[in-house]
């Protein structure tokens, strides 16, 4: 059996991610924060599609949190490791610089880019061991282009473009490949409060994008066909100018 650990898969891009590993013939491990029924949720969909699955509830950017649920995962699976690790968990608190609060910046950056250092660093000895990985970040446009009103996430989605690419070097060799996605305005909680009527025309596709389209993607760049794509930051956006 192999297995993908998805962050952040109650919800949105994660939940479809996880739903589409497992189509794919992955034992998904389902992380979420908080919200135990929805993460249950993506679970049952998996098991009706025939697939398998667990939740390992932990905040991302709580080190001592992930240490404790991947030993304790590792303890039930004593001959299994990860392979695919998505790091998809993230959130938004927008404000105009001039306006942002230290709680705001700090928050931003500790789950998206330290959640990434910490769970990467703590599954990547047993990937390069086995020689044999797939580590898949979800970052954002705004890291590519950056949006106003969104320091913080711009930094925080760049930053994860930057280690992603240096640490597609470091494991090469290992077989371990390091990629990014850089989703536009896909269709989630996170993006549910947006004016989507206004947002629409700025794409040239003249929509928001479907969870299941970048779960597709990452499906792609964890299977075997994708072992000669690393260090690279993929958008997918309609279209979208970067
Ligand atoms: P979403 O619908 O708001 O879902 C966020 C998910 O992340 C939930 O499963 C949530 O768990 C989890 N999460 C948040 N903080 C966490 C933490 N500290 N520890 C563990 N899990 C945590 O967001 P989404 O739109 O699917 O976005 C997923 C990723 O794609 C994010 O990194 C986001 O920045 C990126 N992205 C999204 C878009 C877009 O248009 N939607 C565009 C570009 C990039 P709970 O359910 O427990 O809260």
């Amino acid at each position: 059996m192999k297995y993908a650990l998805i962050t952040g898969a109650s919800r949105g891009l994660g939940k479809a991610v996880a739903i589409r590993l497992a189509k794919d013939g992955f034992s998904v491990i389902i992380n979420y924060q908080s919200n135990k029924e929805a993460a249950e949720d993506t679970l049952r969909q998996v098991q009706g599609l025939g697939g398998t699955g667990e939740l390992l509830p932990f905040d991302v950017a709580d080190p001592q949190a992930i240490e404790a649920a991947l030993e304790g995962w590792q303890a039930a699976h004593p001959d299994d490791y990860i392979s695919v690790l998505v790091n998809n968990a993230g959130i938004r608190k927008d404000n105009l610089m001039v306006f942002m609060q230290d709680e705001e910046w700090n928050k931003v950056l500790d789950t998206t880019l330290n959640g990434f250092f910490y769970i990467t660093r703590r599954l990547l000895k047993d990937m390069m061991m086995h020689r044999n990985g797939r580590i898949i970040n979800m970052a954002s446009l705004s890291g590519i282009k950056g949006l106003p009103g969104q320091a913080n996430y711009s930094a925080a989605k760049a930053a994860l473009i930057g280690a992603t690419k240096a640490l597609a070097q470091e494991v090469a060799a290992r077989k371990v490949t390091v990629n990014a996605i850089a989703p536009g305005f896909i269709a989630t909680d996170m993006t549910k409060e947006l004016n989507e009527t206004e947002l629409k025309k700025l794409i040239p596709m003249g929509r928001f994008g479907k969870p299941e389209e970048v779960a597709s993607l990452v499906s792609f760049l964890a299977s075997d066909e994708a072992a000669y794509i690393t260090g690279q930051a993929i958008s997918i956006n309609g279209g979208l100018y970067t």
